[in-house]
């Protein structure tokens, strides 16, 4: 459990659980597969580029798709420091980090990276983490600082499906 971690555990008492997801039938394959841990795109059966957002057709080839594995590593393009409580189930979380990611799979996705806000920088190898906050329904995707292959930085790590 990371510190950042304890500190919404002891505060969720008094918090609302963090905003749910709206699932539709586009994205409920994704989500299917964050219940189980696991980090999984949207992609094309037939010429098996990665879609994101999920599409029910592919946009270059109009082929079907499905949900398959991602690597869930890629490099930071852009990112904020939050400092004011917009959401205040994430309030004990002040500051964090907002980054826009490109994965390897050639599609960009936002997260909360973990770790020093100070530590963030464009090009900042990250990789993807399932994690579950306090009173959350379902785990949903943060970032943890790391090199591609899969080294972390030290105190980073937030087990793959930690229920919290
Ligand atoms: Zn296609």
């Amino acid at each position: 459990m990371t510190a950042e971690q304890v500190a919404a555990d002891e505060a969720a008492v008094d918090l609302p659980a963090p905003p749910s997801p709206q699932i539709d039938v586009d994205s409920a394959g994704y989500w299917a597969a964050a219940e189980r841990g696991e980090f999984a795109l949207c992609r094309c059966a037939e010429c098996r580029r990665w879609l994101h957002p999920p599409l029910e057709r592919c946009r270059y080839c109009g082929g079907t798709t499905a949900f398959e594995e991602a690597s869930g590593r890629g490099l930071v393009y852009s990112f904020i420091v939050v400092r004011h409580p917009s959401i205040p189930a994430f309030g004990p979380l002040l500051p964090y980090v907002i980054v826009l990611v490109d994965l390897d799979e050639g599609v960009r996705l936002t997260g909360r990276l973990l770790g020093e806000p100070g530590a963030v920088r464009v090009g900042l190898p990250v990789v993807v983490r399932m994690e579950r906050l306090p009173g959350a329904d379902r785990p949903g995707v943060v970032f943890a600082m790391g090199e591609p292959g899969g080294r972390q930085a030290p105190g980073s790590s937030v087990a793959a499906g930690d229920p919290g």
